[in-house]
């Protein structure tokens, strides 16, 4: 077929089916959530109400980091009740619960909105993939990446990597709760056991090299960042594997990047996961809907809870569904400002944009170095890992029918010839409406702005082929 962009009619008929796709949403086939469950990821279960903490506070010097789970979503006046008795809140687990470093004089029966207090296991902290590993080690030294809770220090870090046998390898860019651990098996057994210990996963070669790293705090709520070890949300659909229709709205843009590229880097971002599973993103024109992504750039505080760090260190971050989220921060994607974005090098527009998607789709991190979803950004990609595809398709169904888009970079207009793509006359507002308008066999064409600087890309474009599952991708 042919190319095709819109015509005004077609435009309207398109801003009908965006408004009946804003009012129907998501779709959910699956039975209701159990309100109480924990879930990790490498347990679920739904605890009996009470305190499970026996020996508790035995040593008045010792705290203690554990689950508290509450009757409700916490309220802020449900969390200023424990910090005031030098409870530290340090992350949020669904369904419900934190967790808290808590003191030897916690008294679960003093707070009427807890329901359940407990603690994580060793096997909670190694992720499958470290399991693995271990268990094919055979007394070879692996090296891991050693989590600590967030309010541990790096001194006491250092301290229990040393206590367990473990060799910490200095890395100039982990937070400080962060280690590179080099030992045998038996290290990270021991290290799972320690209270200060949060989760391990294999070490990427961007780490073991010590190449510069940035790390990604993690799916955010309003309740605080998700803990290493959850499990993925169940996602806008709901629990089950359904499909989820979502619009996105550009609250402003970056201006390391010329004319609105970043726009399409993001757009880029969203058709890459939509390749794999039953997701449409519309933009809209309004911020602040609900089951819409609101995107933007900012520099320190900049109007939540979790204000940037200035260049350096978190590049951006996402917050998960609602729920667990409220409407309507759930799915937000915020850059950091204070970085330097880029179409092509370092920090990779459209790499971070994928990664924070994929929070906002309802992702927690991967144990898979190699994995879009791993938690220190590794550099540009091209797009999702094997392992981001079954991750996705774990929460939403698989796309069996209808157009999959691959996104290309071209060279420059004009020296294409030889494939179908043309500039369009009339282009489509978004590559979000080209796609909801291709049919399977459609060769599209987009015209990206054009700007002044630099010379090289004045005529970038994209290009992309919608093919029937199976068919051809072109890259
Ligand atoms: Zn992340
Ligand atoms: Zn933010």
């Amino acid at each position: 077929m042919d190319v095709h962009f819109l015509t005004s009619t077609r435009s309207l008929l398109l801003t009908a089916l965006v408004l009946l796709l804003t009012t129907l949403t998501v779709s959910a086939q699956a039975p209701p959530t159990d309100p109480f469950e924990i879930r990790l990821k490498n347990r679920r279960f739904t605890p009996d109400p009470g305190a499970s903490l026996s020996g508790f506070g035995e040593d008045p010097s010792r705290r203690e980091h554990i689950l508290l789970q509450f009757n409700t979503l916490p309220t802020p006046e449900d969390l200023a009740a424990l910090e005031e008795n030098g409870i530290r809140i340090l992350n949020y687990v669904p369904n419900n619960a934190v967790v808290a470093s808590v003191p030897a004089d916690f008294a679960f029966d003093a707070y009427t909105s807890l329901r359940w207090a407990g603690r994580l296991v060793s096997s909670d902290k190694l992720s499958g993939l470290v399991m693995q590993r271990i268990q094919e080690a055979d007394q070879q030294a692996l090296t891991l990446v050693v989590e600590a809770f967030n309010d541990v220090g790096q001194g006491e870090l250092a301290n229990i990597v040393g206590r367990a046998g473990g060799e910490a390898q200095t890395h100039p860019s982990l937070p400080p709760y962060v280690q590179l651990v080099t030992g045998e098996a038996d290290v990270f057994l021991r290290l799972a056991q320690e209270d200060a210990i949060a989760w391990m996963v294999p070490a990427s070669d961007r780490l073991i090299q010590g190449d510069l790293v940035y790390s990604c705090p993690g799916p955010l709520t309003v309740y605080g960042s998700i803990a290493p070890f959850v499990a993925h949300d169940d996602g806008w659909d709901g629990p089950g594997m359904g499909s989820a229709s979502l619009t996105y709205h550009f609250v402003n843009g970056t201006p390391d990047i010329a004319g609105s590229l970043e726009e399409i880097e993001v757009e880029k971002s969203f058709a890459e996961w939509a390749t794999y599973v039953l997701l449409t993103f519309t933009e809209t024109a309004s911020a602040g809907l609900t089951t819409s992504l609101d995107i933007l750039w900012g520099a320190g505080d900049h109007g939540d809870i979790f204000p940037f760090d200035g260049p350096g260190g978190v590049l951006a971050h996402a917050f998960f569904p609602a729920p667990p989220n409220p409407e309507t921060i759930g799915g937000d994607m915020h850059f950091d400002e204070d970085e330097t974005w880029s179409l092509t090098v370092d920090f990779h527009m459209f790499a971070v944009a994928l990664h924070e998607a994929g929070h906002s789709l309802g992702l927690s991190h991967s144990d898979e170095p190699d994995a879009v979803m791993f938690a220190f950004y590794g550099g540009p990609l091209t797009g999702l890992h094997p392992d981001d595809i079954a991750g996705i398709r774990s929460i939403y169904a698989t796309k069996t029918t209808g157009p999959v888009t691959r996104y290309v970079a071209l060279p420059p207009m004009g020296s294409d010839a030889g494939n179908d793509c043309t500039i369009p006359a009339t282009p489509c507002a978004t590559i979000a409406h080209a796609v909801s308008e291709a049919s399977s066999g459609d060769t599209l064409s987009i015209e990206a702005d054009t700007y002044e600087e630099p010379p090289s890309a004045i005529t970038k474009a994209l290009f992309f082929v919608v093919t029937g599952v199976g068919g051809v991708i072109i890259e």
